[in-house]
C-alpha cells in the first residue's frame, strides 16, 4: 500500500448575504462542496484514492451594513432602521431586497427572511405655540424605560404632562426633527416668542409594542386599569416577594419574586384585558 499524501484547500467566500443568513450561506456553502466531492472532484476520476477527508465551514466574519444609511433613500438609518416614515424600510430591517419589500406580502417577507415588521410607537411633539411639530417612533425610549415611567404614562393619559415630556426630550439630539423641535424652543428662549412643548404618545401602539417587548409592564398597566393591587410581601419570610390582590378579595395563591411575574400571574388567573 502507497503512502498517505496530505493536501490542504483553503477557500473562504465573502458573500454580500441579501437577506440570507450565516445559517443559510454555511450550509449552501457545505452542500455545494460535498455534492461536489460526491461528483469526484478531489480526485479527477484518477486512480487516486481519497482515504479521508475533513471539511469544516464556518462563519468568520459577520457582516455590518455598508453604510449606515438606508439602501433605497438614503436616509441615515436610526436603531438600524430608516426613519423616513415615507419609506419602505421604515418597518423592515434593510436586510430584505426592496424588491421583495414592495411585492411580497409581510407573511412572506417573515417567512423567507426570518424578520418582521418592526412594532411602532407612535409619538408627537410640538411646541406651545406650534411652529413645530415632529413625529417620531417612541420604541427606543420604552424599551430603555423604568417600568414606573411608562406607568406614570399611563396615568397621565399618555400625553400633556411630565411623564410624557420626558418622551420627547429624550429623542432630543437622538431624531433630527425632534431635535428641531428643542432647538427651536431654546432659539426663543428669553424673548416675545418663548415657548414650551407638549407631546403624546399613542396608547394603542405603545400597548401593542409592550405586549411584544415588555410583557411584564404590559401586565402591570392591566392590573392597574382593572384595579388589581401589586404589594410587596409583608411576611418576614417572603419579604421583598410580591403579591396581587383584586378589588373583589381575590388574591394570588403564591408569591413572586418580581412585581411584573405578579402581575402577568394576575393578567393570567383573573384574564385580565382592555376595559
Ligand atoms: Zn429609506
Amino acid at each position: 500500500m502507497s503512502d498517505l499524501l496530505k493536501v490542504q484547500l483553503t477557500l473562504s467566500v465573502a458573500y454580500r448575504p441579501n437577506g440570507l443568513t450565516a445559517e443559510n450561506l454555511k450550509s449552501f456553502l457545505e452542500a455545494g462542496i460535498r455534492n461536489a466531492i460526491g461528483n469526484g472532484l478531489l480526485t479527477a476520476d484518477t486512480v487516486a484514492e481519497v482515504e479521508t477527508y475533513n471539511m469544516a465551514v464556518e462563519v468568520i466574519q459577520t457582516v455590518v451594513p455598508a453604510t449606515g444609511t438606508c439602501q433605497s433613500c438614503g436616509t441615515p438609518l436610526l436603531e438600524g432602521y430608516c426613519q423616513d416614515i415615507t419609506c419602505a424600510y421604515s418597518d423592515w430591517p434593510q436586510s430584505i431586497p426592496v424588491a421583495d419589500l414592495m411585492t411580497l406580502p409581510a407573511a412572506e417577507l417573515t417567512q423567507r427572511y426570518g424578520v418582521t415588521r418592526r412594532l411602532r410607537i407612535e409619538a408627537k411633539v410640538w411646541d406651545d405655540s406650534r411652529v413645530n411639530e415632529a413625529g417620531f417612533d417612541a420604541a427606543l425610549w420604552f424599551a430603555q424605560a423604568d417600568s414606573s415611567d411608562i406607568e406614570s404614562l399611563q396615568e397621565i393619559g399618555w400625553s400633556g404632562d411630565y411623564a410624557s415630556d420626558a418622551v420627547a426630550e429624550y429623542y432630543d439630539g437622538r431624531h433630527p426633527e425632534v431635535t428641531e423641535v428643542f432647538n427651536y424652543i431654546r432659539a426663543v428662549r428669553n424673548t416675545r416668542a418663548q415657548t414650551g412643548f407638549e407631546c403624546s404618545v399613542d396608547e394603542d401602539s405603545a400597548k401593542a409594542w409592550l405586549k411584544v417587548h415588555r410583557p411584564g409592564v404590559r401586565a402591570i398597566l392591566l392590573c392597574t386599569a382593572n384595579e388589581v393591587s401589586l404589594v410587596e410581601a409583608q411576611e418576614p419570610e417572603i419579604a421583598g416577594m410580591w403579591d396581587w390582590l383584586d378589588g373583589e378579595g381575590n388574591a394570588c395563591a403564591g408569591s413572586f419574586a418580581t412585581r411584573e411575574e405578579a402581575a402577568l400571574n394576575a393578567v393570567a388567573v383573573l384574564k385580565l384585558s382592555e376595559q
